[in-house]
């Protein structure tokens, strides 16, 4: 499965963010199997998140979204991805209730502005937020995947660990094991002379230099069913062991 993240946000494009975000994310997919192949970043503007969508719906399985889920005028990503899909925003009082008990908890009161989070794509998959007020959700249609989450990285790291990483796991078949290798006192090209021919017949496992401050990381990883984690261990070990050796 191929996947990309786009988050939408002015302050990441104005460079006041990092996108933190797609880093989580890519790390976590890497880990249960979905290729992600690109990373984009778009302002809060309807059109040009629209155009963002279509790109993305035309070149993957599965695109996640981060931002823009919020109660304001500029949160419009939920909105802009039901009408490229051709979707119906739905109230759920279900959501809506949890919304107003939130607030309660906090001792606020809740604005009207905020209704609007209460509404979501007709028949998706609901990704609850314990930490906040914006639910995501997943969509599926035409064999593509939508899922989108709010910004906040303290409400949108537990809701993917909980319902997206468990969403993907399922839908994979495959899983990734990785170990680093840290070499120091020779530099990049010198360390890939030394295991040119380990680089060259590499199929699985895989293996990939980084040069880093002050060292040269290896990447050694195995790719195996996700039914044989024992495998993928076995698979690393010959080459990180040969890459000591020399
Ligand atoms: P809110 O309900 O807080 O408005 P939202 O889903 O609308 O949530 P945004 O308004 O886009 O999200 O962003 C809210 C905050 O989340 C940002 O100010 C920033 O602190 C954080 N944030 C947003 N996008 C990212 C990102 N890609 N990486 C890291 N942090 C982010
Ligand atoms: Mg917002």
């Amino acid at each position: 499965m191929n996947a990309e993240i786009l988050a939408v946000g002015t302050e990441l494009l104005m460079g006041q963010i990092a996108n933190t975000n797609a880093q989580y994310i890519s790390r976590r997919l890497a880990d249960i199997g979905v290729n992600v192949y690109y990373h984009s970043v778009v302002g809060d503007n309807k059109k040009r998140l629209k155009q963002c969508l279509d790109i993305a719906l035309n070149r993957s399985d599965a695109i996640l979204m981060t931002g823009g889920l919020g109660p304001t005028q500029d949160d419009l990503t939920k909105e802009t991805v039901a009408e490229v899909l051709n979707i119906k925003l739905a109230m759920n009082e279900e959501v809506l209730d949890e919304m107003k008990s939130f607030f309660t908890k906090l001792n606020r009161k809740m604005t009207d502005n905020n209704i609007k989070q209460a509404y979501l794509p007709e028949g998706c998959i609901i990704v609850k937020n314990r930490n906040g007020t914006a639910p995501g959700c997943i969509i599926e249609k035409h064999g593509k995947t939508v899922v989108m989450l709010p910004g906040p990285p303290s409400e949108m790291k537990p809701m993917f660990e909980e319902t997206v990483v468990p969403y993907f796991e399922d839908k994979t078949s495959y899983r990734l094991v990785s170990k680093y290798i840290r070499i120091f006192g020779i530099g990049e090209s010198a360390v890939e002379e030394k295991i040119i021919d380990l680089i060259e017949r590499q199929t699985n496992p895989t293996i990939a230099p980084y040069a880093k401050e002050g060292e040269v990381m290896l990447r050694i990883t195995a790719r195996y069913d996700k039914e044989q984690r024992q495998y993928g261990h076995d698979l690393l070990s010959p080459v990180v062991e040969e890459i000591k050796r020399r």
